[in-house]
Protein backbone atom coordinates (compact mmCIF):
# COMPACT_ATOMS: atom_id res chain seq x y z
CA UNK A 1 0.00 0.00 0.00
CA UNK A 2 2.94 2.16 0.85
CA UNK A 3 3.57 2.15 -3.09
CA UNK A 4 0.25 4.02 -4.03
CA UNK A 5 1.24 6.69 -0.82
CA UNK A 6 5.12 7.17 -2.33
CA UNK A 7 3.36 7.61 -6.30
CA UNK A 8 0.95 10.03 -4.52
CA UNK A 9 3.81 11.72 -3.08
CA UNK A 10 5.74 11.85 -6.27
CA UNK A 11 2.46 13.37 -8.59
CA UNK A 12 2.19 16.57 -5.99
CA UNK A 13 6.20 16.71 -5.99
CA UNK A 14 5.83 17.25 -9.55
CA UNK A 15 2.44 19.46 -10.04
CA UNK A 16 4.18 21.69 -7.22
CA UNK A 17 7.26 21.44 -9.91
CA UNK A 18 5.27 22.34 -12.79
CA UNK A 19 3.77 25.29 -11.10
CA UNK A 20 7.04 27.07 -10.16
CA UNK A 21 8.08 26.46 -13.42
CA UNK A 22 4.87 28.24 -14.50
CA UNK A 23 5.05 31.22 -12.16
CA UNK A 24 8.96 32.03 -13.20
CA UNK A 25 7.81 32.11 -16.94
CA UNK A 26 4.56 34.04 -16.22
CA UNK A 27 5.75 37.71 -15.12
CA UNK A 28 4.16 38.26 -11.48
CA UNK A 29 2.20 41.98 -11.64
CA UNK A 30 2.47 43.79 -8.65
CA UNK A 31 -0.37 46.08 -8.00
CA UNK A 32 1.43 49.42 -7.36
CA UNK A 33 -1.82 51.84 -7.24
CA UNK A 34 -1.17 52.33 -10.83
CA UNK A 35 -3.21 50.85 -14.04
CA UNK A 36 -0.19 48.78 -15.62
CA UNK A 37 -1.49 49.55 -19.08
CA UNK A 38 -2.40 53.71 -18.69
CA UNK A 39 -0.65 54.49 -15.22
CA UNK A 40 -4.00 55.99 -14.09
CA UNK A 41 -4.58 55.59 -10.54
CA UNK A 42 -6.76 52.30 -9.79
CA UNK A 43 -8.17 51.47 -6.09
CA UNK A 44 -5.60 49.58 -3.49
CA UNK A 45 -4.23 46.09 -4.77
CA UNK A 46 -6.16 46.47 -8.42
CA UNK A 47 -3.57 46.09 -11.56
CA UNK A 48 -5.75 47.28 -14.10
CA UNK A 49 -8.18 50.66 -13.84
CA UNK A 50 -10.79 48.42 -16.30
CA UNK A 51 -11.04 45.18 -18.99
CA UNK A 52 -10.23 47.14 -21.52
CA UNK A 53 -7.09 48.11 -20.12
CA UNK A 54 -6.11 44.36 -18.93
CA UNK A 55 -7.07 43.31 -22.21
CA UNK A 56 -4.87 45.70 -23.87
CA UNK A 57 -2.23 45.08 -21.76
CA UNK A 58 -2.41 41.32 -22.17
CA UNK A 59 -2.41 41.95 -26.36
CA UNK A 60 0.80 43.94 -25.91
CA UNK A 61 2.30 41.29 -23.88
CA UNK A 62 2.02 38.51 -26.41
CA UNK A 63 2.57 40.83 -28.95
CA UNK A 64 6.19 41.16 -27.51
CA UNK A 65 6.53 37.63 -26.46
CA UNK A 66 5.90 36.74 -30.37
CA UNK A 67 8.36 39.44 -31.82
CA UNK A 68 11.03 37.93 -29.22
CA UNK A 69 10.89 34.60 -31.05
ZN1 LIG B 1 -5.77 51.74 -17.41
Amino acid sequence: MSDVADRAEWRIAKDIELAMAHARKTPQLEADGHCHYCDDDVAHRKLFCNIDCRDDYQREQEAKRRAGC
